[in-house]
């Protein structure tokens, strides 16, 4: 095989069903896919996006609840090269993001393969390629990029009883409005961002949610001050050590939201930014929710001991009746159950150190920063396979 430079995009041998991509593949055509996709673009090099939905950010189009809005200003948001459109509010709602999306893919003139789901992905030591199979086509290429996310599955954790459940379970990627659930008792199990969120879309429905908080949680104000809480630590950080510009964080969060223990949210003893970059948990950014645990609308409870047909035993020795559970358990990588034969990920599916290795794999969106990473990681992956590409 020789260089792919030169040549038609992509090649088809008929019999194999083999297209020879020009340029790498990049495997997901959410935010990090497309932002890599445009910035190699800028540096001349060309790229095939395979996705296994059907069009650009699936996550948010297919996987988010109506009424999310970025959790972050945009200007925390944005991908490299083309902002949000100025008239956006500060925090752009889940529609006006995907509006975003597509306007950046146009730009850019990024037409990913739609309906491909990578099944596998393997390095050819032999030929120094990547051997990329969907359900329907094998693509080979000189670089890989992954960018499937770190939200790409549902995490389900084993709950006793959840099967005897005679209601509806539904995962927080399947929520999509309180409407349906008007005046209904609804579980919601994980009190992270998603979890905090859909109890206060579920209040706006009248429903009865009861959130499930099994561990300790920081709930930090969006903004302080007027100014947004993740801004201001950024800038602190460049200042300050963590642990005080945490410290100052808890003093103004308790100033502002009052002793969270009181009302069930424990904080954890490890500051929120020290947390983030030890465990990866992200503390809480407050849209309302606790305003209306403040005042009952929403039911904190401790851990759940198991399912029963109409509802849950907690481990406070309550029982109680529900209409529906939701899992507001987060999400996971699904890159273990297709990259083959490499030792670059861990079991969960992240990638154990950054890039790149000898075997010109790339990830981009994996470093728990969100969009603000994956916009850094893009301009980096794109600048490397760029010098590579005009030595070929
Ligand atoms: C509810 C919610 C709110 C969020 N809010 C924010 C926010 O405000 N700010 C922020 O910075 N981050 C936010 N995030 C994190 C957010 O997921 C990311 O910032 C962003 O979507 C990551 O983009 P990505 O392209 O890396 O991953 P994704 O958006 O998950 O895109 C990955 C793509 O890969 C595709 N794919 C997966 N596996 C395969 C396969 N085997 N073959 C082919 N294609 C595949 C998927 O279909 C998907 O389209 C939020 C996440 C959630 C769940």
């Amino acid at each position: 095989m020789g260089s792919c430079k030169g040549e038609q995009q992509q090649h088809r041998h008929d019999e194999t069903h083999c297209v020879l991509v020009q340029g790498p593949i990049i495997i997901g055509a959410g935010p990090s896919g497309l932002a890599t996709s445009a910035c190699l673009k800028q540096e001349g090099v060309p790229s095939l996006i395979l996705e296994k939905s059907d069009c650009i950010a699936s996550l948010w189009q297919h996987r988010t609840y109506d009424r999310l809005k970025l959790h972050l200003p945009k200007q925390f948001c944005q991908l490299p090269l083309l902002g949000f459109p100025q008239n956006f509010p500060k925090y752009p709602t889940k529609h006006q993001f995907i509006s975003y999306m597509e306007s950046y893919a146009s730009h850019f003139s990024i037409q990913p393969t739609f309906n491909q789901a990578v099944t596998s992905a393997e390095f050819d030591h032999v030929t120094g390629f990547w051997r990329v199979k969907t359900q329907d086509s094998e693509y080979i290429s000189r670089w890989l990029v992954v960018a499937t996310g770190e939200n790409a599955e549902p995490l389900i954790p084993y709950i006793p009883g959840i099967h005897t459940f005679s209601g509806p379970v539904l995962h927080t990627s399947s929520y999509k409005s309180g409407s349906e659930f008007k005046n209904q008792r609804v579980l919601v199990i994980g009190c992270g961002n998603s979890g905090m969120e859909v109890c206060l879309d579920l209040c706006r429905y009248n429903a009865i949610p009861h959130m499930v908080v099994r561990s300790t949680v920081h709930v930090l104000p969006r903004e302080m001050f007027g100014f947004s809480t993740f801004g201001m630590a950024m800038a602190l950080l460049k200042w300050l050590p963590l642990k005080l510009v945490d410290k100052l964080l808890l003093l103004v969060s308790n100033f502002t939201l009052g002793n969270t223990d009181q009302i069930g949210l424990r904080r954890p003893k490890t500051g929120p930014i020290e947390l983030k970059n030890v465990t990866g948990k992200t503390p809480v950014l407050d849209v309302g929710a606790l305003a209306q645990i403040k005042s009952g609308k929403i039911k904190v409870i401790e851990g759940v001991k198991e399912i029963t047909r109409n509802g849950a035993r907690f481990m406070d020795a309550q029982e109680k009746e529900f209409d529906a559970i939701i899992l507001a358990t987060g999400y996971k990588s699904n890159v273990p159950t297709w990259l083959k034969g490499c030792d670059f990920f861990t079991e969960d599916g992240m990638p154990k150190t950054s890039f790149p290795n000898g075997c010109k794999l790339y990830t981009v969106g994996f470093t728990g920063r969100g969009l603000l990473g994956t916009a850094s990681d893009a301009v980096k992956i794109a600048q490397d396979i760029g010098e590579q590409w005009r030595t070929i």
